[in-house]
């Protein structure tokens, strides 16, 4: 494609996006297909001669757009709000188009040093202290796994540099909640720990990590000769937005000298809001910190950011250093293929950069306060309905509201079923979408609001919905 017909197309493209964003509310969320129904109207093998680019757009228009889950729809209540806001989407945009790539610092000087900026300019957003420096990682998952990477280096001292794990004396464990992401124990799993080191710990009422119990297991681990090697805490749980008591773990960490990453991936951005920090008290105890830019804060995925104290203890445990990469400025300049786990590093810093931007950070500080009073409202016409037997599951502190239709008569299996029968045809109807998880083994409805487009008539709109299915008879 020259740039002149790039030019052409590329014109299309940016309309066929504003179109698509600008009527998206007109979609049914989740598309009514069924399994290998998209696939069974794409050709089975790729054409030999080229074909008209104009035909891409009408199989995107016809095959592909009926066929999506709609994340950016204003009735997606689902799983957690991964926003896409359109300045963002410039900033991916440009960093595709740019095509460059950051290897080292000399293979796109600005990819690096904006890269540093970005970061740094949402290490002050959130209330870090200068203590902290950052780096973009692609997703949670992978932040986590770096994290756990060095911190299984700093309890072994260092056995990379030899035998590995292999040669280990001893076992590390890892402490998490028992409500942790599913990303941390496939971390621990990656990282080499084995299934056998892993503490699930338990939690109190309000679903947090309970320290007495992170205290006892350790304890039980040194008497039995096995070394604490990480413990993992999060910011907000995935299933109920639940928090970890930051400070009390951090202590104990500090006092056995314990790394401690915090998991902030959805509840991060809410940092930016100065009544929301002590949701992360003690956070300045931690090693290691990770939070997606690419949830509610509204970078188009894939955008985590990840904070370490020492980022020469990084540096070391994922440092490599091939002839081909090396320069005469390595001495003064940030190399970020040394801060994680690829080589290769997209220009992501773009389209942070870009939303910061085009948003300031008092617009995107309004929306989550919008969220948050929405999360409230409807927390209260929940615990308000009670008498029609909806119930308020979990502390609302953030965006998501955990909730429970129970009729009289209804309990256990019976309960989960008709739970999973009203979330069901809701999501069937294509008016909302809605996640059940379970909570202490119980199936019920996590309410994640925070869509850029969700407004308070949406979460109004829903929940005169969700009545209407779940107290429907029979
Ligand atoms: C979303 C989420 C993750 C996983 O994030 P990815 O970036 O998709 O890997 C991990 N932990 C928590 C608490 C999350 O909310």
């Amino acid at each position: 494609m020259t740039p002149e017909e790039f030019r052409h197309h590329g014109h299309q493209l940016i309309d066929l996006i504003a179109d698509y964003r600008a009527r998206v509310a007109e979609r049914p969320v989740r598309p009514p297909v069924a399994p290998g129904a998209v696939r069974a109207r794409l050709p089975v093998a790729p054409p030999a001669r080229p074909e008209a680019f104009e035909h891409v757009y009408r199989d995107v228009h016809d095959i592909i757009l009926p066929g999506l889950t709609h994340w950016q729809h204003p009735a997606f209540f689902g799983y957690f709000p991964a926003n896409a806001e359109l300045s963002s989407v410039l900033g991916d945009t440009l960093s595709s188009g740019l095509g460059v790539i950051g290897l080292s610092w000399q293979s796109s000087p600005a990819l690096t040093e904006l890269e540093e900026v970005v970061t740094d300019w949402m290490r002050q957003m959130v209330g870090l202290s200068g203590a902290w420096s950052g780096v973009i990682q692609d997703t949670a998952s992978t932040a986590t796994l770096v994290a756990l990477l060095c911190a299984r280096e700093r309890a072994s001292d260092f056995p990379l540099a030899g035998g590995g794990l292999q040669g280990a004396a001893a076992p590390l464990a890892i402490y998490h909640s028992a409500d942790a992401h599913s990303s941390v124990v496939k971390a621990a799993l990656l990282a080499g720990f084995g299934r056998e080191n892993l503490r699930a710990i338990a939690t109190d009422e309000n679903h947090g990590l309970r320290a007495d119990a992170l205290a006892a297991a350790i304890a039980a681990d040194r008497a039995r000769g096995i070394t604490p090697g990480a413990i993992v805490a999060t910011t907000g749980t995935t299933t109920s937005a639940a928090l970890d008591p930051i400070a009390a773990i951090a202590a104990i960490a500090r006092k056995h000298g314990i790394w401690l990453h915090v998991d902030a991936a959805m509840a991060g951005a809410a940092m930016i809001l100065p009544e929301c920090r002590w949701m992360w008290d003690g956070i300045e105890g931690a090693d290691s910190l990770v939070l997606n830019a690419h949830k509610w804060l509204g970078v188009v995925f894939d955008c985590s950011l990840y904070f370490v104290r020492d980022p020469r203890h990084l540096v070391r445990v994922m440092s490599t250093n091939p002839s081909y990469l090396q320069s005469g400025v390595d001495a003064q300049v940030k190399n970020f293929r040394d801060w994680g786990i690829p080589l290769g590093r997209r220009f992501r810093a773009l389209k942070l950069w870009c939303l910061i931007r085009e948003q300031g950070v008092e617009e995107l500080a309004a929306r989550l306060r919008r969220d948050l009073a929405n999360a409230q409202w409807l927390a209260a016409e929940v615990r308000a309905a009670r008498a029609s037997g909806w119930r308020v599951l979990a502390p609302v502190h953030l965006q998501t509201v955990c909730v429970r239709h129970e009729p009289a008569g209804l309990a256990g299996e019976t309960l989960d079923e008709h739970t999973l029968a009203w979330v069901e045809r809701i999501n069937a109807s294509g008016a909302a979408y809605l996640t059940p998880a379970l909570l202490d083994g119980r199936w019920m409805v996590r309410v994640a609001i925070g869509g850029l487009q969700t407004e308070r008539t949406h979460v109004d709109a829903l929940w005169k919905l969700m009545r209407a299915e779940a107290e429907r008879a029979g």
